[in-house]
């Protein structure tokens, strides 16, 4: 096995689903940097049980490459896994266990390379970006930004190592994710029309969600760039009533938008807002004036769309020896990267295929030509 190989073999043991603290996996390679001599700090949520970690090799005062990837793995709860999830299996050159391509196998190459790079004459930094929570909302990573804003120099580059078999991407959607609470008023079902019932209203509020959607797929709002080529709206989850015969006065329901990087998500949502607050609300208050639909973030991360025709294309083109730029269906931190200033690439090994699914694996073989990016990287710094 590779050093990126069995550096994989010791991050894949730490649980680091999000729910779980990240620490053990973080204090792992802080030792691990230490070792090298290698300076980094730590950035730790409020409570003190997770922690982001930014290290840099080189010189810190010239604008160098962040290198860039999460720590938090998505649960295994309930996935038929014929594999231990925490501990890597090798078989025919595939290696298994949770988090091996989305998104360990890319930070296990980023340990592989501090030996070297900490040997070498950088000329401009190579940063490491470690974070938590970014499979719950990119979380974590908002206050490493906050961290990288004050300092004075910005990167040239970061190159987020999310899993695209080691392909050129430069850009990916956007996602807010939503609430609804729809509150009426509750009445025995005999009498339903003196109700106001949370659950219908919640139901008109998804068919209107749904219309606006439709109205996202007209050609003239698409990009073919991107599959499906326009903004998608989704209700994914619904939930209200106690019993038939109470006419329910709560129905809570969860949506998202996955917006292309040109169009604002927001619209979606003001106009629901509207529809509710012009439609709906007016016939609800009539008959109790307690009935409210409240609308609540859960979550968002902004769209990348990093241009064919910009040095960070060049760059990650060099690095990867290809020009044939993609995007991808999911969403990274990129987004985030990209919005504080720095231009922002995705490529790292293995494939989304595998990810979030039992028996995700990476091949050896996508770990090796990683390995050999980021070597590209590393020679690009000490030009
Ligand atoms: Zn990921």
């Amino acid at each position: 096995m590779s050093a990126s190989g069995e550096l994989l073999a010791r991050l894949v043991a730490f649980d680091t689903t999000s729910r779980e603290t990240n620490l053990a996996l973080i204090d792992f390679v802080a030792g691990y940097l230490e070792g090298f001599g290698v300076p980094y700090e730590l950035i730790h949520n409020g409570e003190g049980t997770k922690a982001n970690l930014f290290a840099t090799l080189g010189p810190a005062d010239v604008p160098g490459i962040v290198l860039s990837g999460h720590t938090d793995v998505v649960p295994v709860d309930g996935q038929a896994w014929t594999r231990p999830p925490f501990a890597l299996s090798e078989s025919a050159g595939k290696l298994y266990g949770r988090g091996t391509a989305d998104m360990k196998g890319f930070l296990a190459c980023l340990l592989a390379l501090v030996p070297a790079a900490s040997r070498a004459a950088l000329r401009r930094p190579l940063h490491l970006a470690l974070s938590y929570d970014e499979e719950v909302g990119c979380l974590g990573v908002r206050s490493l930004l906050d961290q990288l804003a004050q300092r004075p120099v910005k990167p040239l580059l970061c190159l987020i190592g999310e899993p695209t078999e080691l392909k050129p991407v430069l850009g990916h959607k956007g996602k807010v994710a939503m609430r609804c609470q729809v509150h009426g008023a509750a009445c025995h079902s005999a009498y339903a029309p003196q109700g106001v019932n949370a659950v219908e209203y919640a139901a008109r509020l998804v068919v209107e969600l749904g219309r606006l959607g439709e109205a996202l797929r007209t050609a003239e709002r698409q990009d073919p760039r991107f599959d499906p080529p326009f903004s998608t709206v989704q209700t994914g989850l619904i939930g209200g009533g106690q019993a038939l015969n109470i006419v329910p006065q709560d129905c809570t329901f969860d949506f998202e938008i996955r917006a292309l990087p040109a169009q604002d998500p927001y619209q979606v949502i003001h106009q629901l807002q509207a529809h509710a607050e012009a439609t709906l609300l007016p016939a609800m208050r009539a008959i109790s004036g307690q009935s409210a639909i409240r609308f609540t973030e859960l979550s968002s991360y902004p769209g990348l769309d990093t241009a064919v025709e910009s040095e960070a294309a060049d760059w990650i083109a060099q690095f990867c020896g290809s020009r044939d730029f993609g995007t991808v269906a999911f969403g990274t931190e990129g987004g985030l990267f990209a919005a504080a200033g720095i231009p922002t690439v995705v490529c790292g090994p293995g494939s989304m295929a595998q990810g979030h699914k039992p028996d995700e694996f990476v091949t050896q073989a996508q770990l090796d030509g990683c390995d050999a990016m980021l070597g590209r990287v590393l020679a690009f710094a000490c030009r």
